[in-house]
């Protein structure tokens, strides 16, 4: 009897069972136990997809895709407004440039050079722009006689006028 069964293991391959879960063929005691762990872990793994597309038909896919977005935007918005402010800096800083000219006060420094905001920086009364302390010292005394010449300070706005048309010619 026992030689009938040998040759027959060798002729006959065991039998393999392909898991339903995973597709391998195990033979059917490995199957067995493997389907058990298998089958836990495809419906751990279903449970998590289940849910996450839950998740996406209740908020919506829009909602999603803002909600997860709003990093970049928020950075090109930073970075716009940095280079806003760059360049209202350097608007400002012209300006102070045939503003310096004309009262004889320092050039200011450069955009790059300068910090963006100088606490040190003194701010002219008159015309509320910011100036380094000797700078300031020399322009606010004349900013000063000028707003006095020109009148109350209520023409702020004539006084600006004059002074683009100035720079215009200047140009
Ligand atoms: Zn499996
Ligand atoms: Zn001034």
């Amino acid at each position: 009897m026992d030689s009938n069964e040998i040759p027959e293991r060798v002729a006959s391959p065991p039998d393999l069972e392909p898991c339903p879960c995973c597709g391998r063929t195990f033979v059917l005691e490995t199957l067995v136990k493997h389907q058990k762990i298998c089958e836990k872990n495809a419906n751990k793994q279903r449970k998590v997809f289940d849910t996450s597309k839950k998740r996406l038909s209740d908020l919506g896919i829009d909602q999603i895709e803002k909600s997860s977005k709003p990093l970049p935007p928020s950075k090109k918005k930073n970075n716009w407004r940095q280079k806003h402010e760059d360049f209202i800096e350097a608007m400002r800083s012209a300006r102070e440039v045939t503003h310096a000219m004309k009262t004889g006060a320092p050039l200011p420094t450069p955009v790059s050079q300068k910090p963006r905001v100088n606490p040190d920086y003194v701010q002219c009364p008159s015309c509320s722009r910011h100036f380094n302390e000797s700078a300031a010292e020399r322009h606010i005394p004349w900013c000063k006689e000028k707003s006095k010449r020109i009148g109350a300070p209520e023409k702020k706005k004539e006084q600006l006028n004059t002074k683009t048309k100035v720079a215009i010619n200047i140009l």
